[in-house]
């Protein structure tokens, strides 16, 4: 029983389960009948189509049979008034006619009163043609003759015009009507109609069509179906007309419209539908019953949640009003928590001179970000340094590319190497992380020349060690004694973002000051360098020098060496203007194959005798490239002087342009200057 139970889900869920499968077998009989309806549909308009065409070709069919039987009454006609027999004779004649149109079943010839007299098979005595003679008297009248059977009746006449009598022709009445078309339904019907709507034959009986007057067809369109209710239902009607005739003869067809089958299949859908919407009606309401009900259960549930929470809320506040009364017994205190506790109090002792470093760090923070260069950061630096922790030294170890360490250092120089510093000489730059050295006990960076009390802090930024921030010289803080104040790491830290900046800074002036293919100053340096030079020569009252350098048949190496080994020349002779200069001369490429070198505080004669200097080395330099001699290389010097040649650098540097034009004219590989 339990089992049972257990196997038996929720009884709303067996509402829901049987509404689904309402629901869904609602939707698949709609389909079902709708299918069926428009089946249905499709069949009564294709019986239509039939009927019409079916029509169509019986009348025509008919008309043909018409034309024969006139043809055979006028001959049959003709001989009776010609040849006047007993009765015997003409039934034998009639007899032996009939034998040669099988499709008639009886041919007769009666008097001018319209009886019957002889015939090919026996009928009845007296039988006679009511109304045949009468009729027109040019065109065979039909009328029905017999069970089953028709008759066409034509009169005749005597040369002078008198009436002598009428022939008869009869077949079945089935005959007339053309083969049941096999693409009609089983249950068309077939008839013909007189002028009078009189049913003439039938097909498959006249019995079946009833008594009926079908006078109605007459009026009906050929080539169109009228649908018709009678006392039997709802049929096509079909009517086509048949000229030629006595009377205005009418070939009907009809079948049942198949209305019922469409009704049944529509009634059918609507049913369908009314309960597909009644099953999705009632699964709505079930669905959100269901809703309603979880719903309810979740807000019950958060709201025991909430009570939960609440009751455990008050029961923390009533142990902390406990505690705080004094009602709670004491927590035995834990090392942290007393570390913690001497830090804080510590801390709010210092609180005036916590106030004062925060505000000098603040203030490092806005110099920083106006620094241009590592030696105005270094200052900042130093003087913030100096703010904190009066007294104390330090220095800023920068770190370039190539791991070679610069050191600028303020208030008292602590380090050792005043200008590099290799990474193995700080504890931090090998480690990677703060170093603190207390005294003479502790194991001292080599780049510290007294081992007092002193911190190396790393300068990170973006993951990349920069270089190190030492200070030295700091209060020995005994209540942490091993810490490293905490104003020295934030002074670091300040400095690494903004020494990352300025590094960035001085790379992309670099790139604009400097010229890619051969590393010297550009164009646009130069002439900058120029004005200011003049500045500072005419403050001084000292010279400038300028030198113009062009290579000679430069275009030659191109040409026969290719435009790489051209490059790689140039390359070159930026090297050899670098290294054969003076420290403080500006070597220029000006542009293509041209250079200049500012040299300031040098003199006309100064500044020849470094030209020639110059140009003997560009002539013993073997240039290579890719392991292949590019030969001799000469170059023609124009130089000049400031202020001998003009009272601007841009005037000199003109003057030195028309000097190397001379000089190239007076033979290359040499130095000229302006004719004095
Ligand atoms: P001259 O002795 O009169 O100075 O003759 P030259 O052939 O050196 O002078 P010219 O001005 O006729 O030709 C300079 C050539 O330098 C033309 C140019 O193709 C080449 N050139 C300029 N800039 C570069 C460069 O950056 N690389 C290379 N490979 N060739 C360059
Ligand atoms: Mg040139
Ligand atoms: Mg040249």
């Amino acid at each position: 029983m339990k089992s049972l139970n257990a196997s038996f889900p929720h009884p709303v869920n067996v509402h829901l389960v049987i509404l689904l499968v309402l629901a869904a077998f609602g939707l698949l009989l709609s389909q079902a009948s709708w299918r069926a309806y428009e089946t249905a549909r499709e069949t009564s308009v294709a019986a239509e189509a039939n009927a019409l065409r079916f029509a169509a070709a019986a009348a025509t069919y008919q008309q043909s049979l018409f034309d024969h039987t006139h043809q055979l009454l006028r001959v049959l006609g003709g001989i009776s008034l010609t040849q006047q027999h007993d009765a015997a004779t003409c039934n034998a004649f009639l007899a032996r006619q009939l034998e040669s149109f099988p499709e008639y079943n009886n041919l007769a010839f009666a008097d001018s009163n319209g009886l019957v007299w002889c015939s090919a098979r026996p009928l009845p005595d007296a039988t006679a043609i009511p109304g045949a003679i009468a009729a027109s008297q040019k065109n065979p009248r039909l009328f029905s003759f017999g069970r089953d059977s028709a008759a066409f009746t034509l009169p005749y006449f005597t040369l002078d015009g008198r009436l002598q009598g009428a022939v008869l022709a009869s077949l079945p009445a089935q005959t007339l009507l053309p083969i049941k078309n096999a693409a009609l339904p089983q249950d068309a019907e077939y008839g013909m109609i007189d002028s009078r709507g009189k049913l003439v034959a039938a097909y498959p009986s006249l019995a079946a069509w009833g008594a009926s007057d079908f006078r109605f067809a007459q009026t009906l369109h050929s080539g169109s179906a009228a649908r018709l209710s009678g006392p039997d239902g709802e049929r096509f009607y079909i009517s086509e007309p048949m000229p030629g005739t006595a009377e205005e003869l009418r070939l009907i067809v009809r079948l049942p419209t198949d209305g019922s089958g469409r009704l049944a299949s529509l009634a059918l859908l609507l049913a369908a539908l009314g309960c597909t919407a009644l099953s999705w009606w009632a699964l709505g309401r079930v669905l959100s019953a269901h809703v309603a009900e979880w719903r309810a259960k979740a807000d019950k549930k958060r709201l025991h949640a909430i009570h939960r929470w609440r009751d455990k809320a008050i029961t923390l506040r009533d142990k902390f009003r406990a505690l705080y009364r004094g009602h709670a017994p004491p927590r035995p205190d834990t090392t942290v928590l007393r570390v913690a506790y001497e830090e804080l109090k510590g801390a709010f002792a210092n609180k005036e001179a916590r106030v004062r470093q925060l505000v000098q760090l603040d203030e490092l923070s806005q110099r920083l970000q106006s620094c241009m260069n590592t030696a105005e950061l270094a200052d900042a630096v130093a003087r913030c340094a100096a703010a904190i922790f009066p007294g104390s030294s330090g220095a800023l170890l920068l770190r370039a590319p190539d791991q070679a360490t610069s050191a600028l250092t303020w208030s008292g120089n602590n380090t050792s190497h005043t200008e590099t510093i290799a990474p193995q000489d700080c504890w931090a730059l090998r480690m990677g992380r703060p170093y603190h050295s207390q005294g003479t006990s502790a194991a001292a960076c080599a780049h510290v020349a007294t081992a007092v009390n002193y911190v190396c802090i790393p300068l990170m930024a973006r993951g990349e060690l920069l270089g190190v921030l030492h200070l030295a010289g700091l209060p020995d803080n005994s209540a942490a004694a091993s810490a490293i104040p905490w104003a020295a790491t934030a002074i670091a830290e300040r400095t690494a973002i903004a020494l990352a900046a300025v590094r960035r800074q001085e790379r992309l002036q670099l790139r604009a000051i400097r010229d890619a293919l051969t590393g010297l100053f550009n164009r646009g340096f130069l002439e900058e360098a120029l004005t200011i030079e003049q500045q500072r020569a005419v403050r001084r009252g000292s010279p400038i020098g300028v030198m113009m350098l062009d290579v000679d048949h430069f275009k030659r190496f191109n040409d026969t060496f290719g435009h790489d080994a051209g490059d790689a020349l140039l390359r070159g002779m930026g090297g050899i203007l670098r290294h054969t200069v003076r420290e403080g001369d500006m070597p220029c490429r000006y542009g293509g194959e041209e250079f200049v070198v500012i040299l300031p505080g040098a003199d006309l004669n100064g500044t020849r005798q470094r030209a020639e200097v110059l140009r003997a080395a560009i002539e013993q330099w073997n240039p290579q490239h890719n392991g292949r001699s590019l030969g001799t290389v000469t170059v023609s010097v124009g130089v000049a002087a400031f202020p001998l040649h003009g009272d601007t650098g841009q005037a000199v540097l003109k003057m030195a342009d028309q000097a190397l034009y001379a000089a190239k004219h007076a033979g290359r590989n040499r130095v000229a200057a302006p004719k004095a």
